[in-house]
């Protein structure tokens, strides 16, 4: 069993801020994430995608904000245990206990849970040769634009991520055809005359009503097969990757049973951040209250919170007000 004063369920944005003020405060805390990197949302699903609405920054691309957020954190010595799910939340005497997807168990003093929207995972077609042909030509996130480099993409969706992301690629991949299985896009509207103005100069083609019947190819994709979704009339795309941004899946995932209120799939919080359950605390796209929003900023003013609180719960001889950080610099603060 590994000790740390603060365990923080969630290494999304509102995770690790919540960190590097429990950081500022001089305690230790881990980290734990199911996923391989931390960064949350914007390093699975949007890290090429630019941020406008972060403070200070008039533009920021995704990963560079988790970037930034990883670097503030990394002098106060934070423990990632990354690839391992939290499964269970329990009191024992005077700590915490969690266990994790590969059977590790960690305790704390204080638990924050910034676990975003839960375990989230795309939405899959279901198409055959979709599942078998995934990692070598399907994919259901850009994580660079570097590996569409030169190819014939196929990319499916009507919601903004499918939008932006066959602008995007103009200029990246050799070929790009859209399709969605509606006439309307649910995209910016902006961005949808954009879509069909490169249409109309034929840099791209859109294609509706129609549907993914198949994939197919060996060691990676080498054809897609496309339907109008109305006469059933079939087309083949010869193509080389098979983009699917039709949304995402969420599910709350195991803290549904760890007995914290909740309200709509969300964690109930009161204006400190505290869960219904003492010295647990919560932060981010995970929380409701009333007036929440869900964006990152404001998930950044619940961390420091949720954090502060969580410290003075973990070591009751800790204020929660933490002081300015201008004024604690030389003591706390990277050089
Ligand atoms: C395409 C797209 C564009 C967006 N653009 C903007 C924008 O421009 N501006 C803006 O403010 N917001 C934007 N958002 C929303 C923003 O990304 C979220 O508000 C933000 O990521 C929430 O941060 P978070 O740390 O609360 O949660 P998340 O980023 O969801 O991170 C939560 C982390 O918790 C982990 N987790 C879940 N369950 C468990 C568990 N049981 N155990 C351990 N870890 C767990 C997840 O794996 C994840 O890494 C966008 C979202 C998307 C999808």
């Amino acid at each position: 069993m590994e000790h740390t004063d603060v365990i923080i369920i969630g290494a999304g944005p509102a995770g690790l801020f919540a960190g590097f003020y429990v950081g500022m405060r001089g305690l230790s805390f881990r980290f734990i994430d199911p996923l391989p990197e931390p960064g949350g949302q914007l390093s699975a699903l949007y890290p090429e995608k630019y941020i406008y609405d972060v403070a200070g920054f008039p533009k920021v691309y995704a990963k560079d904000l988790v970037k930034g957020l990883v670097e503030q954190v990394a002098p106060f010595n934070p423990i990632y245990s990354l690839g391992e799910r939290a499964e269970t939340l329990e009191r024992e005497g005077d700590h915490f206990k969690v266990t994790t997807s590969s059977g590790n168990t960690y305790t704390a003093k204080a638990v924050i849970i910034a676990a975003g929207v839960g375990a989230f995972e795309p939405r899959r077609l279901g198409a055959p040769g979709e599942k078998e042909l995934e990692g070598k030509g399907v994919y259901y996130a850009v994580k660079t634009k570097a590996e569409f480099q030169g190819k014939r993409v196929l990319i499916v969706g009507g919601g903004d991520s499918a939008v932006d992301w066959a602008l995007n690629l103009l200029g990246t991949a050799k070929e790009i055809t859209l399709i969605h299985r509606r006439p309307q896009f649910r995209a910016h509207e902006a961005s949808v005359k954009e879509l069909f103005k490169a249409h109309e100069e034929g840099r791209l083609t859109v294609l509706t009503p129609y549907e993914v019947r198949r994939i197919e190819g060996d060691t990676q994709v080498r054809k897609a097969v496309i339907f109008h979704n109305g006469t059933q009339e079939e087309k083949e795309l010869e193509v080389d990757a098979v983009l699917i941004l039709a949304g995402y899946l969420t599910k709350l995932g195991p803290l549904a049973n760890w007995g914290l209120e909740l309200e709509k799939n969300k964690i109930k919080v009161d204006t400190t951040m505290a869960t219904s359950i003492p010295g647990v605390y919560a932060c981010g796209d995970i929380v409701t209250y009333p007036g929440k929003l869900p964006l990152i900023v404001l998930g950044f003013g619940e961390a420091a919170i949720a954090a502060n609180h969580a410290a003075a719960y973990a070591n009751p001889a800790l204020k929660v007000n933490p002081g300015h950080s201008s004024e604690k610099a030389e003591e706390k603060a990277p050089a």
